[in-house]
């Protein structure tokens, strides 16, 4: 069973001319008004069902399934929605609104097997990968169910995409399909624990718009390897190597992910560290404050510290953006997605 939201136009065109003998009308009809008008039930539209037989060959051939909504939260316009994925697992994304626009934060595994010390998500290590349909579901179903205005999508959720790569990028394809979902691709950012395999293989693909982040969380190697074990095996020098050799167009930062522990790495010597680090880098350092997840030995800095650390940066010449901790008590905030996959797994 092939599923539409694998495919971009181009490939459900060469479906319906291999499969249904049709040509590109017809798949350009079915792909409108599953995408634009956001019909599920796109086979039933007017211009499919005149065709004699289409709509019974296309239901045989073909799944429309966004995914099973089971679960919804909602606070201060943040909203985090788990589906039900058809094994039975549970993922979780988080629509955020932002001024003009909504971001949706997807998931692209369920669980990680990164092991990241502060996060929710690593203990439930990593499940299975999701399929390009699960991922593109997540921000179809944004759209369609939430009636959210889609304009970026930040890989941020539960895994690590570079551990699925080649699913996330066919997943970037269908989602900024110009006749599809028509994400641009600056708004597409794909945010990695550190992989440099997934930073070369993204530095290779013709799509330099596409925006990479990097979770850092530490300016030193013996505190990052505390936090991340994946700085063992890449140590912050060869992951600084590698985003030097990133083509990055121009104009272009890095997004680099830094979430503040109180008495971690929030000290005057972590910030000189990391503006250090950062400096032959074209790059632009959100800090975010650590939430508190269900079981965890670190705290969440306070609002003054902060601002302390962030003055630090900025006066050490860093470019730097404070996130506010929104959806903190939906646990939708960065680090704490999982719960609903946990619960699921433990029953
Ligand atoms: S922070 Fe990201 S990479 Fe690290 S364990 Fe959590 S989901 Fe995985």
């Amino acid at each position: 069973m092939l599923q539409l939201l694998e495919l971009t136009f181009e490939d459900l065109a060469e479906v319906f001319a291999e499969h249904l003998g049709k040509g590109p009308f017809l798949a350009g009809a079915l792909y409108r008004e599953f995408y634009k008008q956001l019909n599920p039930k796109a086979w039933q539209s007017p211009s499919i069902a005149a065709s004699p037989g289409l709509p019974d060959r296309l239901r045989r051939l073909m799944a429309f399934e966004p995914g099973h909504v089971v679960d919804q939260v909602k606070q201060d316009g943040v909203i985090k929605f788990v589906t039900a994925l058809k094994d039975g697992h549970r993922i979780e994304s988080v629509i955020l609104p932002m001024a003009s626009h909504w971001t949706v934060c997807v998931s692209s595994q369920v669980g990680c097997r990164m092991g990241c010390r502060f996060c929710e998500t690593a203990r439930l290590g990593l499940i299975r990968q999701l399929s390009v349909e699960e991922i593109v579901g997540q921000v179809y179903t944004a759209r369609q169910r939430f009636g959210a205005s889609v304009r970026n999508v930040v890989f941020m959720g539960m895994g690590e995409p570079f551990d699925n790569f080649d699913t996330v990028i066919q997943a970037v394809r269908v989602l900024s399909d110009q006749r599809g979902l028509d994400i641009a691709r600056r708004y597409i950012t794909l945010s990695t624990a550190g992989r440099v395999d997934g930073i070369e293989k993204m530095a290779a693909l013709d799509m330099p718009h596409l925006k990479l982040a990097v979770s850092l969380n530490a300016p030193n190697d013996s505190l990052r390897s505390q936090l991340m074990p994946i700085n063992k095996a890449v140590p912050l020098e060869r992951l600084r190597a590698s985003l030097m050799r990133y083509p990055l167009k121009k104009g272009y930062d890095i997004m680099v992910a830094y979430v503040l522990m109180s008495g971690v790495n929030d000290g005057p010597e972590c910030a000189r560290q990391l503006a250090d680090w950062l400096a032959p880098l074209s790059a632009k350092v959100n800090l975010i404050p650590f939430n508190p997840g269900s079981d965890t030995p670190y705290r969440s800095p306070s609002e003054k510290d902060m601002d302390i650390f962030r003055q630090q940066l900025i006066d050490l010449g860093v470019n730097v953006q404070k996130r506010a901790p929104r959806g903190r008590d939906l646990m939708a905030a960065c680090g704490q997605l999982g719960q609903a996959a946990k619960t699921v797994r433990e029953a």
